[in-house]
Formats: structure tokens, C-alpha cells, sequence
């Protein structure tokens, strides 16, 4: 998961075909480029990393806009985690949705409530103080022209009121969310489209992303599928304005130039460990269940690319602030991407990667929780972190301090006791196992087998007693043995609670279940690390700024990669990639 780039690669320098000046070249390349210096293959006015939520409308405005546009992109598909989100896009300021539905909004009222310093979450923590203003001003201004421009380009959004749902740190004032309808796109779980009845109230990211990808087509952006960008070329190390990228396409190493600008649109970084861990040291490898895997990974390579030409990172804050998304506990269990809100079923393009749609919990008391070593770590019904949306604060009093004082303080740690491990020298918790019974299994309906669970991987146990499926723990990251009499006995005393109704040891709501009868199992249900709100520094204009605080010239970024702003997704990604595609096509051509 990670680029195998380091500075010393990028230092290389090569002339460039057709002009006088240095270039940087990872190692990769450089052999291919044997020759001082590197061969173009192909090139365009404006180049875009990725065809997610920021790269297909910053592709399809740069088109628009007369700019000749390539967009690589490293999955077999387009769609990025968009794609497989739910469509719900949380553009407001007045868009012609909240007008139709008499909703009052402004950009001046979306700009405050995303850079209120007085909202809190339950737990203490603040969404949006810590939010760069400039870029949340640049959203702000340009998020109704970014929710027209997304109908104009054929998103259909479900027929009724903006509401609050599924957006996550969208603002106290007003109903913004919309949500884009599947209409008859195929959805991506299971690879078929929705039940005609239900296409245009069912909402999902195909609806979203299948109708920029033919609106892109239709305007000639060249989409390059299975071509991952592996460098960006600048004049020099730290300097110059930036030429290209390079790309590599099953093995084959390419050269692609840019006349006017390259645009950042990687989607983020929680799929690369390393650089996961410089924002939370406890994000190990076994947090290996990542929303939106494995239809396109997060591994930080916009980043990192951006980094070794002297790019900066940006509002680290929001990454390990404790609200939204961005750590979520396991919603289905028993298979790798457990992810609560994309279950993926066999008829997914991407069900070979994903080898089992899990088991979705409907009731926490059905299952105990324990971490590696078989010990019950939390109240189970415990929740994730959550976000202020609208109405999350009543009464709300925008910049005052009577929101924090309205709110009632509730923090909830579950996310944090599943994360802390024990003495044993390591960073992270290890893997979190659900143990339940043939009992639990007829309470939920489930059917605990292939392609429900995944045995072959070691995500899901059996066994006759409690004692053998501790010792059949063993898995890539179960560092060490399950003791069987800690299992027996974290079992014997959650039983024990049943009996007499308290929890004494993590206070869990009435315990209501023994794990008494056989067969028992031990099924995956670590953390799912969702995504990302810290990345590169950029400005209003969407430009890539260096340590210095200068912009890189010819470099943009949006989107997941982008920093300084606590959003989670879909409006942050779309408006930013339209600001960023503008002001590429804006830029002078350099031949
Ligand atoms: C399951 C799920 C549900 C979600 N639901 C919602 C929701 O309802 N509302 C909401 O607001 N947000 C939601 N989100 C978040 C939202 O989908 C993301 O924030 C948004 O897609 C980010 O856009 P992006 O352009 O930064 O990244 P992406 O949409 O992920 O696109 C990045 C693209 O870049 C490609 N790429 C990466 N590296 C390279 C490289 N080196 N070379 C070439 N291509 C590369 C990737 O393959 C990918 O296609 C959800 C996310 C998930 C995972």
C-alpha cells in the first residue's frame, strides 16, 4: 500500500525533452529514462490523478473550459470512493434545492457555521475550529454554483427537502444534504441497477459518479484506466513550476505532460499505514478494513508525490480530532471491509478482492467483544465518535458560547479502549473479535458460511468449546495467541452478568445473552478506518502551497488529499475539484 517513493528517488534529475530545464525523476523511471531525459509519451493542457469525486469534475470543468484534459486513474474503474458511497452531498448556501423547498441559506451562513469555534461534540471536541478560513470560504462561495453545475451535468437528486442525513460535520444552521438517485446505474455492492420502483428515491454514488463519467466522455477528458501516477515531474527538486507526471500501466512506465497544470485528486491516505501513523501512532496494520476498499485504495501517493516537490501538509488537527467519521466501529463482522455502510455481495465487480459480505449486527448484545488476548475491552452497544450536523444542537447560537453550554457532555470512548492494546510494547489494540453462539446466530439470522464469512483469510472462526476456537485464532495480525482460559473465562463472567443483569465490569445495558451453546465463533470486527480530512496545503484557488506558504506553480489539489478542512466527503471533493479545474484551464500553456 505504499509508493515505494522516497526523496532520494525524487532528487534524481534529468533534462527534459525540448527544453532547458531540470526535472525530477523517481528511481522508477529514470532507468526507463536512460536517456537525460524523459521521453513524453502523451500529454494534455491539464493532467488529473484520479477519477473520483474532485478529479471527474475537475476534469469535465477544464474540459469545458478548452482545456485538453488526460485523467489517470490507478483502479480497473472509475469512481474513487465516491462510487461506493451513499450520494448523500451536502452542498448548500442556497442551491436551488433548498430554495424549491423554502429553506433559507446563505454562502455567509455556510462559511460560519464550518469555522464556528463555539460548536462542540458531546465529547468536548470541536468539527470546525480548526478549519483553514480561506478554503472553507472558497467552498462556501462556490457550493451552489458547484450543486448546479453537478444537475446541469446529469445528477439526479432524490425529488424532496435537503435534510441532515449521512453528510457529517455539514453545519448547525441549515438542511443542506442532498442525496444523488441510482437511477438505472449499476450499484456497485452487488453489480446490478436498483429495482425500477425504487431509482429515483434510492440514493448512491453511482448516481453521482456514473453520470460525470459520461458527461467527461461526452466533452473528450481521456480517462486512462489502470494507470497509477507514480511521480510528479517539477522543474527542479523545489522549484519551477510543475511539467508532468509520471504513470505506470500494468508494469509499462509512462510519461505524461502537462502544458498547463497536473491536479491532485488520490482520494486521501488511509490505506498507506506509515503515513496514517503520522497522524495517529495507533493506526497499525490490522486496521486493514478501509471504507471503499477494495474498489479503489487510499495509499497516499497524491501526497506523497506532491511532498517530494516541496509540497506541505495542512490542518493535521482534523485527522485526530474526535468527531465524524474518520474512525468507525465495525458495522458487519467476519470478513475484512466491514465498513457499516458497503456490504459487498458476490455479484460485485470487486467480490474477488472482497471475498465475503460479513454478518451485519443488528443488536450488540448478541455478540461480546474481546480483543486479542480474549478480553472483553468495552460496553459493546458502545458508539464511534459522532458529528455536528443541523439540529444537532438545540438551541443553536452561532460563535456563542451557550452552544457548548447547550450541549450535554457524553463522551463515548468505545473507539479508544478498542484502539489502546495492552503492555505488550505495540502501538494499536490488534484485531477485535465478536464472539457469539449458535444462539446469537438464529437471533440475528444469520448464516455463518461462505460467501458470508471469510475463513480462507482468517477473518472468521469456528469451533465445538470455547477453548479450541481460542487456539484457532491465528491470523496475520493476531501477533500473539488467544489464551483459551481468558476466552473461557471472559465468557464464564459475561455469563455471569446475564444472571444478575449488571455488567460490572464495563457497564453494558443489562446484559441480555449467555454465550452457552454451541458451535462458538470468533468473527473479525476490528475499527474500519473510513477517511481522511488532513492532507496537502492548498489555498483558495485550490493551488498546492509549499513550506515557504508559496503556491507550486501548475499543481492543484482537492478532495480527500487536500487539508484544512474537518468534511467529511462528497461536497468538499466535488466543489474543490470544480475550483480546481477552473483555475487549471486558467493557467498560461507551456510548451
Ligand atoms: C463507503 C463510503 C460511503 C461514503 N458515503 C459518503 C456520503 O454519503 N456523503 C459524503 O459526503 N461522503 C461520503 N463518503 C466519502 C466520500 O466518498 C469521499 O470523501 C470522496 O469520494 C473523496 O473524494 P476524492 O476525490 O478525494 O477521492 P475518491 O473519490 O476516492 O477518488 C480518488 C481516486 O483517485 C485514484 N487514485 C489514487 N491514487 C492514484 C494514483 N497514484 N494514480 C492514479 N489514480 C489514483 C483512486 O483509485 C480513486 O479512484 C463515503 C465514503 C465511503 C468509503
Amino acid at each position: 500500500m505504499s509508493t515505494g517513493l522516497n526523496r532520494r528517488d525524487l532528487l534524481l534529475t534529468a533534462g527534459v525533452a525540448g527544453a532547458a530545464a531540470a526535472v525530477t525523476v523517481p528511481s522508477a523511471i529514470a532507468a526507463q529514462a536512460a536517456a537525460p531525459s524523459p521521453k513524453w509519451d502523451r500529454e494534455a493542457d491539464v493532467v488529473v490523478i484520479g477519477a473520483g469525486a474532485t478529479g471527474l469534475p475537475a476534469a469535465i470543468v477544464a474540459r469545458e473550459a478548452g482545456s485538453s484534459v488526460i485523467v489517470v486513474e490507478a483502479a480497473r474503474d472509475i469512481g474513487g470512493h465516491a462510487i461506493t458511497s451513499y450520494g448523500n452531498v451536502p452542498l448548500g448556501g442556497g442551491t436551488s434545492a433548498q430554495k424549491k423547498f423554502g429553506i433559507e441559506d446563505s454562502p455567509d451562513l455556510v462559511f460560519r457555521d464550518l469555522t464556528d469555534w463555539s460548536v462542540v461534540q458531546p465529547n468536548g471536541f470541536p468539527d470546525y475550529r480548526y478549519n483553514d478560513r480561506e478554503i472553507v470560504r472558497a467552498f462556501a462561495d462556490n457550493s451552489v454554483p458547484t450543486f448546479e453545475w453537478l444537475v446541469a451535468h446529469g445528477v439526479v437528486f432524490v425529488d424532496k427537502a435537503p435534510d441532515d442525513f449521512g453528510g457529517m460535520s455539514v453545519g448547525n444552521s441549515a438542511p443542506r444534504e442532498m442525496h444523488a438517485a441510482v437511477m438505472n446505474w449499476p450499484l456497485v455492492p452487488t453489480g446490478k441497477p436498483a429495482d425500477p420502483s425504487l431509482q429515483t428515491i434510492l440514493f448512491a454514488g453511482c448516481g453521482l459518479m456514473r453520470p460525470l463519467e459520461a458527461s467527461a466522455r461526452k466533452a473528450g477528458v481521456q480517462i486512462l484506466l489502470e494507470h497509477k501516477m507514480s511521480a510528479i515531474y517539477r522543474q527542479t527538486s523545489n522549484g519551477g513550476r510543475v511539467l508532468g507526471i509520471a504513470a505506470d500501466h500494468n508494469g509499462a512506465k509512462l510519461n505524461i505532460r502537462a502544458r498547463k497544470a497536473v491536479i491532485i485528486a488520490t482520494g486521501g491516505s488511509t490505506g498507506n499505514v506509515n503515513f496514517r501513523r503520522m497522524f495517529d501512532p495507533r493506526l497499525t496494520e490490522e486496521y486493514c478494513g478501509l471504507a471503499g476498499m477494495p474498489w479503489s485504495d487510499q495509499d497516499a501517493s497524491g501526497e506523497l508525490a506532491a511532498m517530494a516537490i516541496g509540497g506541505s501538509l495542512w490542518g493535521l488537527y482534523n485527522q485526530t480530532g474526535e468527531f465524524g467519521s474518520n474512525l468507525t466501529k465495525a458495522g458487519l463482522i467476519g470478513c475484512q471491509y466491514n465498513y457499516v455502510n458497503l456490504q459487498w455481495m458476490p455479484g460485485s465487480a470487486v467480490f474477488d478482492r472482497a471475498r465475503a459480505s460479513g454478518l451485519r449486527v443488528g443488536n450488540w448484545q448478541d455478540v461480546i467483544l474481546v480483543n486479542m488476548l480474549g478480553k472483553r475491552f468495552y460496553d459493546e452497544t458502545g458508539q464511534q465518535f459522532t458529528a455536528n450536523d443541523y439540529n444537532s444542537i438545540k438551541p443553536y447560537t452561532q460563535e456563542s458560547y451557550l452552544t457548548a453550554k447547550n450541549i450535554n457532555y457524553n463522551p463515548n470512548n468505545f473507539i479508544n479502549a478498542a484502539l489502546a492494546g495492552f503492555d505488550d510494547g505495540h502501538n494499536g489494540g490488534g484485531p477485535i473479535w465478536a464472539i457469539f453462539d449458535a444462539d446469537a446466530v438464529v437471533r440475528e439470522k444469520w448464516e455463518p458460511k461462505p460467501p458470508n464469512v471469510d475463513q480462507s483469510a482468517g477473518f472468521f472462526f469456528s469451533a465445538d468449546n470455547l477453548s479450541d476456537l481460542a487456539r484457532k485464532i491465528v491470523m496475520k495480525y493476531q501477533r500473539a495467541p488467544m489464551p483459551p482460559q481468558n476466552l473461557e473465562a471472559t465468557v464464564a463472567r459475561y455469563n455471569s452478568f446475564v444472571d444478575s443483569g449488571v455488567d460490572e465490569d464495563f457497564g453494558k445495558p443489562k446484559p441480555l445473552h449467555k454465550i452457552a451453546k454451541p458451535p462458538f465463533y470468533a468473527a473479525w470486527a476490528t475499527p474500519v478506518v473510513h477517511d481522511t480530512r488532513a492532507g496537502l496545503r492548498i489555498n483558495a484557488r485550490c493551488q498546492v502551497v509549499d513550506m515557504n506558504g508559496e503556491a507550486i506553480a501548475g499543481l492543484y489539489c482537492g478532495g480527500e488529499s487536500a487539508g484544512g478542512f474537518s468534511q467529511h466527503g462528497l461536497a468538499r471533493a466535488t466543489c474543490q475539484g470544480y475550483i480546481a479545474g477552473k483555475n487549471a484551464a486558467a493557467e498560461n500553456s507551456h510548451s
